[in-house]
């Protein structure tokens, strides 16, 4: 009989197995001010903005990491476990492109350690869209043979007024990039979501052809 409160508890609540769960490091890059730290918070869930489509599982759990090697800066990554497509995701999301000390190995080491980027630029910014191409260029560069998923995004499209880069330009861009496009807004949290589940199945798309 003293099992009894032990099954009643437990079983049901559990999410599947562990083992099923991935993680995924991404990256963001982009010119200062297009909205990377802003996309972050979303992400973070600071403005609790996913929590309300109760697909995220888990809370932020940055604050019970290990802390990280080499000087990676915590309070520039975010780490959450999203549920994609009836299976769970961890993003350790990495907002540390811009950095005060302008140190180049931090941007150098950004294109080393993604699994996932995502190249934002401001659609009210035309010369942050050119600097997206420069950083396309860059990453390839820098993972020269790698399959690296990417996508290109562009945020404040709730600043319709002030738009430079128009959406069909977005896009053409993203198939010279051989990459994936959204346009997001981080201030009316449109498309934010989709931006992470998006990135979340870029990858997955590329492990399940590896697979075969
Ligand atoms: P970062 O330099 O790329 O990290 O850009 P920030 O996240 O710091 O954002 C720069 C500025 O743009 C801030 O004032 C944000 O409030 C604003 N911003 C960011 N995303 C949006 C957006 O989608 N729409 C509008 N209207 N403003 C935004
Ligand atoms: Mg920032």
């Amino acid at each position: 009989y003293y099992r009894r409160s032990w099954s009643s508890e437990s079983s049901d609540s559990v999410i599947s197995s562990e083992s099923g769960n991935t993680y995924y490091r991404v990256v963001m890059i982009g010119e200062h001010g297009v909205g990377k730290s802003t996309l972050a918070n979303i992400f973070a869930g600071v403005h609790d903005s996913l929590d309300s489509d109760c697909d995220v599982l888990g809370e932020d759990q940055s604050s019970t990491e290990q802390p990280q090697d080499e000087g990676e800066c915590e309070e520039d990554t975010y780490e959450r476990t999203l549920m994609v497509d009836g299976e769970s995701a961890t993003i350790m999301l990495l907002d540390m492109w811009e950095n005060k000390s302008e140190e180049e190995w931090i941007q150098d080491h950004c294109m080393q350690v993604g699994d996932a980027y995502l190249i934002v630029y401001s659609i009210t910014d035309r010369a942050s869209f050119e600097k997206a191409s420069e950083l396309r260029i860059q990453l390839r560069r820098a993972r020269q043979t790698e399959d690296i998923p990417i996508i290109l995004v562009g945020n404040k499209s709730d600043l319709v007024r002030c738009r430079e880069v128009s959406v069909s330009e977005g896009r053409a861009c993203a198939v010279v990039f051989d990459c994936k496009f959204i346009e997001t807004s981080a201030a009316v949290q449109h498309n934010v979501k989709e931006l992470f589940e998006g990135i979340v199945r870029q990858v997955r798309l590329r492990r399940d052809s590896k697979e075969k």
